[in-house]
């Protein structure tokens, strides 16, 4: 994939920019819609389904995008409306003082040089058409006061850089006011999705989400195949059968987790991690067919998205009559759970507070949402040795950890994946310390863009991780990238190929699995990828 990657994105090509700024006025710059760069539109399939305005065919480099007539009408009543609505987006809006200090944080605009990927430029899109309609000095100073008319090009600019931004939020952690940005772009692409105009990847998994439950649209009964494979595969490697309790009624736990987990590896061994961990500590949980996915990608689309996903979580929990819920390792997921699930479609008050059947400890962080990271879960049972692990089973991973922006910038998980990774493994090297913990770069496929027609951009956006990675290996001989989100399982597969080839992804809960020692299990030869356990130059010294 690496040399495929190289041939189709040749280094010295990508790497030939600088951070020189524009001769012109970044207004009078037009779009450049470049192959590689840019997402394809929402399929007029997947607005239908949703109910979503003007679905169509089109393409961002049609010059005609076939907007509704009244077009800017609805722009501006729309920007109106939620500027009365969101405290923060009026906010935003106004209090921005142009020092900069956002400017260079972007792993967009690190890896393009483009200055519309400075935050505060990106936000500058939108905010030109507020002070150019919304405020007195832009109505009277037009230009002079940052004011611009909206027009098609607009909407042109708004669609392109919109969808090269992550929503990762690194920008805001250097603003001194605190200014979202990722907010931003949520509200211009709510605006953009009033036009019709949004990308496939980001809205084909909603809708498939609102048919099925999952951004898949796996059907129950593949699901439970899936399941009954993965405990098959266990049964192989440890000789133990698990149980895979699926929609049962009256358990204490429902487990929520990303649909990446059950349908493509890496993701897959950190999905038989889960349950491999659950058997062995005698978990009385239950999956659900119907909340069989833990992300929520109308995060990525509105608001009203969000909600509408969400629900069947907790509605879920009613039906099944569980008393909390554990959500598996996701990245947005966590973001939905902490910023808006109690509020949006709780209170959930016929839930209890999490207390954790095997230790005792109560989730006191989860009193509202009644739903807690299975990082927090593992770290606690390991702190209280309930636990039988064996880290030199993990030997032969030289392992650093990615920091997932949403649990670590919005929910402050740090430390429990490093205890639980150093618990399960001998060898853990961090990377720099400008690129972990709340600084951590985005992989640079999140937010709906881990599509391929926009390789250019994700292996740009995914420079700074790369190199940081890169650091690691050279120095450490670092050999897998360690995460807790499903998004990152799949897209820093490409952009370790490409920025350090060598390097493979993995989830956290697939090292614990392959340290757990089960009770009554067979000796172990192999590791969960069915690889052998020790690297083979040590397993022939062995012989
Ligand atoms: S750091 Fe904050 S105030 Fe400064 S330019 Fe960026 S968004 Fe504006
Ligand atoms: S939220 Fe992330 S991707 Fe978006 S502008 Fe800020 S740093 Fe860039």
């Amino acid at each position: 994939m690496s040399s495929e990657l190289e041939k189709e994105f040749p280094k010295k090509k990508i790497l030939e920019f600088d951070y020189n700024p524009p001769k012109k006025n970044w207004m009078d710059i037009p779009v450049e819609f470049k192959p590689g760069n840019y997402c394809y539109p929402a399929a007029p399939k997947n607005l239908k389904i949703l109910d979503l305005p003007n679905p169509r065919e089109w393409s961002p480099t049609d010059e005609d995008w076939k907007l509704p007539e009244n077009w800017k009408e609805i722009i501006l009543k729309g920007m109106e409306e939620r500027l009365k609505k969101f405290r923060s987006f009026k906010l935003f809006m106004d209090i921005c003082v142009r020092c900069g200090a956002c400017a260079d944080k972007c792993q967009f605009f690190i890896g393009s040089g483009d200055p519309k990927n400075m935050p505060v430029l990106r936000a500058e899109l939108l905010r030109s058409v507020y002070r150019n309609d919304f405020t007195t000095a832009g109505k009277v100073l037009g230009r002079l006061a940052g004011a611009r008319e909206l027009t098609i090009d607009v909407i042109k600019e708004w669609f392109y850089y919109f969808y090269q931004c992550t929503e990762c939020r690194r920008c805001s952690v250097f603003c001194p006011y605190g200014i979202d940005t990722a907010e931003i772009t949520m509200m211009g692409r709510e605006l953009l999705y009033e036009l019709g105009c949004g990308i496939n990847w980001a809205l084909e998994p909603v809708a498939n989400c609102y048919r099925t439950g999952n951004h898949l649209g796996i059907q129950p009964h593949t699901f439970k195949d899936t399941l009954e494979f993965f405990a098959d595969d266990i049964e192989e490697i440890t000789g133990i059968k698990v149980e895979l309790p699926i929609n049962k009624k009256g358990a204490e736990i429902l487990f929520v987790t990303p649909s990446g987990d059950y349908f493509a590896d890496p993701g897959t061994y950190t999905c038989m991690g889960y349950l491999m961990l659950f058997h062995e500590i005698g978990l009385d949980y239950t999956w659900s067919t119907y909340a069989s996915e833990g992300g929520n990608f109308g995060l990525f689309t509105s608001h009203e998205m969000i909600k509408r996903l969400n629900a069947k979580i907790y509605a879920e929990a009613k039906r099944l009559g569980v008393k909390w819920i554990l959500g598996g390792e996701c990245g947005h997921m966590w973001r939905v759970m902490h910023q808006y699930m109690d509020t949006m479609n709780g209170p959930p008050d016929f839930l209890e507070e999490p207390v954790s059947p095997i230790t005792g400890t109560k989730f006191e962080n989860a009193k509202s949402t009644k739903m807690v990271h299975i990082m927090e879960f593992t770290a606690d049972l390991i702190k209280h040795n309930k636990l039988k692990l064996d880290p030199s089973r993990n030997d032969k991973l030289k392992v650093t950890f990615h920091d997932s922006c949403n649990p670590a910038r919005a929910m402050g998980i740090l430390e429990e994946p490093r205890y639980v990774i150093k618990s399960v493994c001998n060898h853990f090297y961090e990377m720099p310390e400008n690129t972990i913990r709340e600084k951590t770069f985005c992989c640079g496929g999140g937010a709906g863009l881990g599509t391929d027609e926009n390789m250019e951009a994700r292996l740009r956006g995914g420079l700074p991780r790369g190199n940081a990675v890169r650091y690691v290996q050279e120095k450490y001989g670092v050999n897998r990238l360690a995460c807790m989100c499903a998004i990152d399982r799949a897209t820093l597969i490409p952009v370790c190929d490409y920025w350090a080839p060598g390097v493979k992804v993995t989830g956290i809960h697939e090292m614990v699995a392959n340290a757990l020692i089960m009770e009554g299990e067979k000796e172990r030869t192999t590791d969960l990828r069915g690889e052998p356990l020790k690297e083979e130059e040590e397993a022939q010294e062995d012989v």
